[in-house]
């Protein structure tokens, strides 16, 4: 009985070491799995930036006329995310090849530009187009180069890119072809006329129009909605290449440098912005306001552009219309 007994305690002794050794395996499969998983999703998430689509990219592909299209930048500026682009960009495709405008400020920026571009058509892109220097309009210019594509700009446009793009571009692609007066690019059938116009940039500025579609690509003579970006510019030279664009494109559909697609109206809009700007710095003339005072009585955008995005270019906006208009030292 003893000798039974003791052998059915040995029984069961061993068997509960048998679960415990079960337990302790599955537990163990458990963490390890566990373990592994994180590590998987933690290797996903820390995984080179996912593919570019429009939407990530916070652009919208709009056709503003027959084969003429708009990639139009919704983001405020500066924008969340690097790959978000803070310029529009255009595509117009001719009978025989396509010019690119603006490729925006990156290299996976013109990637999407130019698979977007693949999938509207089958033609070679022959040209990428700067409108002017500014880095959110040509720090993509890498990708064209690196597919052979020509890129072209205005007189002094190779200078200023490797001189003052530096900071936000440390590596910048000046264009190939540089024009120094009004020319006209063929995409076999298709004319796309090539306009200088000044006041933004310092004498990179151009607009591209396409007359069969009654398309105007403006680059950032125009911002559309939004407070414009001058402290680089002249405000009289910049109002002067508005009223001249208003005369000579009355009926053109606009794609501006920001904002959405406009036509005349958003050409008029930005005038009365430098002209409100324009009085403003005039009555700062006649107090004899100083520059501080400017800044710290100013400092609210007007009413009328409340609901323009860009809001922080607003003071600098003061500083140049203090330093051109009050001032008068250009
Ligand atoms: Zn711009």
């Amino acid at each position: 009985m003893v000798k039974t007994t003791e052998s059915k305690t040995g029984v069961m002794a061993m068997k509960r070491l048998q679960q415990w050794i079960i337990l302790l395996l599955a537990t163990l499969v458990t963490f390890v799995a566990v373990i592994g998983y994180h590590n998987y999703t933690h290797a996903q998430s820390s995984s080179p930036a996912p593919k570019l689509t429009l939407q990530t990219a916070g652009l919208t592909l709009k056709e503003l006329g027959s084969g003429v299209y708009g990639l139009i930048a919704s983001t405020d500026f500066p924008p969340q995310d690097p790959n978000v682009a803070i310029c529009n960009g255009g595509i117009a495709i001719g009978t025989d090849s396509v010019l690119v405008i603006d490729p925006f400020q990156n290299t996976p920026l013109a990637e999407l530009m130019f698979a977007t571009v693949k999938k509207l058509t089958d033609k070679p892109i022959s040209y990428v187009l700067n409108t002017h220097y500014h880095f959110d309009h040509t720090g993509g210019n890498p990708a064209a180069k690196a597919r052979g594509i020509s890129i072209i700009g205005r007189s002094p446009i190779r200078e200023f890119m490797l001189d003052r793009n530096q900071e936000r571009d440390p590596n910048p692609t000046p264009p190939t072809l540089v024009l120094n007066s009004d020319s006209s690019i063929w995409l076999g059938d298709r004319e796309i006329q090539l306009h200088k116009v000044e006041g933004h940039s310092g004498g990179t500025d151009l607009v591209a129009y396409v007359p069969d579609a009654k398309v105007l690509f403006t680059g950032d003579i125009l911002f559309h909605q939004r407070i414009p970006y001058i402290a680089d510019g002249n405000i009289k030279q910049w109002q002067a290449s508005l009223a001249e664009l208003i005369t000579t494109y009355p009926d053109a559909t606009i794609l501006p440098g920001h904002g959405a697609v406009t036509n005349r109206q958003g050409l008029q809009s930005l005038s009365r912005y430098f002209q409100d700007l324009e009085k403003l710095a005039l009555t700062w003339k006649k107090e004899s306001l100083t520059k501080e005072q400017v800044l710290a009585r100013f400092a609210q955008v007007p009413a009328a552009y409340k609901e323009y995005k860009f809001q922080g270019l607003y003071q600098s906006n003061l500083e140049t219309a203090y330093q051109q208009i009050t001032l008068a030292t250009n």
